[in-house]
């Protein structure tokens, strides 16, 4: 079976075939750990832990080498650490930890090594220093810029030619820059500022340069895949190429590069000044995360996302169906085994999750109907299928009772056999007296063929 993924410099979707299968390099950029991730955040995450998952399904989990960058130093968190009154790296450790864990709610895995940019300002002044060394980049006024003119492929991946640049800066132009379209690699740091020694002076990285600096020094270049959201296309993406081809004269950055497509909410783009901004570790306490893993990658990762509520209550019976299938075969052991080809052919055809979504919902009812001695070969391809998309890894009981203890469990256990009595009778006001309740109890009844189930209320 071949892995095919699109490449967004190439514009075209084309077998994968890694430089070293023995060690497959994957970078995608991380947060910038001043503040809680939004949930247009979180759709990168889950979908390259995706791809880390297939990719550990093609060349074995210890072969595949996945960096995302932690960006602990920024003109907002040094606002940040300005306003309370403390050290950067405070701010940046309690926004790391609480991002960690909301991911991780996600169900993503941890990825193989997180770069800090405060502990990498070694090599991104060594690649700086490279640059300039090459004569791509060049000195002004204590800063350092990356002179676009001297690298001719600037503007290829994004498409944008750089003529276009200059006439469509409608900000003023710093007068150090020798063209428009100059970035900074290194600026002085303002007063009360981080500040770091440079042959240039004292001062701090830009943006940029973080990136290409530690996938030099963490991962090598060029590397496999380098992903990220379509908003970093431009410039962030564009920049790091360029600064990373010139600093090591190589002409390939990343053979392949990957962005997933906007997240809209209800149609329009998240925003601050519009104050829509969806927060996953507000939702978290009322949602499972692995409702909110199910949402953001229901669409195709390259097409927008269009974020509603509509989207997680889908999730939600999506999940439960799943869960319900697995909670009827719960006694029912079984021998782990591969995950089934077709589900693993829809994810090798560039990420395809809506079609392995369809095979998930296949797999299931194929464990409904399968006859008694099926049910364990069912059972385990259903799981081994959800596991490569990172899916029902709970315990089914468990998904459906949401926290609740033991005696109400017991309660409403109880009141499921009154109603099933009371229906069995034809005594209808009885039923629905029940009904009302279990709904008072924070409880939603699922009747199904093999009889009634329940779930807890999500924030019950
Ligand atoms: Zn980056």
């Amino acid at each position: 079976m071949t892995l095919t993924l699109h490449d967004t410099l190439t514009r075209e979707k084309r077998p994968f075939v890694p430089v070293n299968p023995a060690r497959v390099t994957m970078y995608v950029c991380g947060p910038t750990v001043y503040g809680y991730a939004h949930i247009g955040n979180a759709r990168p995450v889950v979908v390259f832990d995706v791809l880390f998952r297939v990719l550990r399904h093609f060349y074995g989990a210890d072969a595949v080498v996945y960096a995302r960058n932690v960006t602990d130093v920024d003109d907002k968190i040094n606002a940040k650490a300005a306003a309370e009154g403390v050290d950067i790296r405070v701010i940046t450790d309690r926004f790391f930890a609480a991002y960690e864990q909301d991911m991780a709610a996600l169900g993503a895995l941890t990825p193989t090594v997180q770069p800090r940019a405060t502990e990498h300002i070694d090599a991104m002044v060594e690649q700086i220093g490279a640059l300039v060394d090459r004569g791509a980049a060049y000195a002004a006024e204590g800063h350092v810029l990356f002179d676009t003119q001297a690298f001719a492929d600037y503007g290829q991946l994004s498409g944008r030619p750089l003529e276009d640049m200059v006439a469509g800066a409608r900000v003023e132009v710093a007068p150090y820059k020798r063209h428009p379209g100059d970035f900074v690699l290194w600026k002085p740091s303002k007063v009360n500022e981080p500040v770091w020694q440079s042959p240039w002076g004292p001062g701090r990285p830009g943006w940029h340069i973080e990136c290409s600096a530690m996938i030099a020094a963490r991962l090598g270049l060029p590397i496999d895949i380098h992903g990220g959201g379509v908003d970093l296309t431009f410039p962030h993406h564009e920049n790091e190429l360029a600064q990373g081809r010139c600093a090591h004269d190589i002409p390939v950055y990343a053979h392949y590069w990957m962005h997933n497509g906007f997240l809209d909410l209800s149609g329009e783009k998240m925003s601050k000044s519009l104050g829509n901004v969806v927060i996953p570790h507000d939702l978290l306490a009322t949602v499972p995360g692995e409702v909110l893993r199910w949402a953001l990658l229901s669409a195709h990762y390259r097409a927008p996302l269009d974020w509603t509520p509509d989207l997680l209550d889908q999730s939600r019976r999506a999940l439960d169906r799943l869960y319900g299938a697995l909670q009827r075969v719960k006694d029912v052991a079984f021998t782990p085994v591969d995950p089934p080809a077709a589900l693993v052919e829809a994810l090798a055809d560039d990420l395809n999750t809506p079609r392995a979504y369809a095979e998930l919902f296949a797999l299931a009812r194929t464990l409904e109907t399968a006859p008694p001695e099926g049910k364990a070969e069912a059972k385990a391809l259903l799981l081994a299928g959800a596991q490569l998309l990172g899916f029902l890894a709970a315990d089914p009981d468990a998904w459906f009772a949401g926290g609740a203890d033991d005696t109400l469990k017991a309660q409403v256990e109880a009141l499921l056999v009154a109603r099933a009595a009371a229906r069995a009778a034809k005594d209808w006001p009885a039923a629905d007296a029940i009904r009302k309740e279990l709904d008072a109890l924070g409880v939603v009844v699922l009747d199904g063929a093999q009889g009634a189930t329940w779930r807890r209320k999500d924030g019950a």
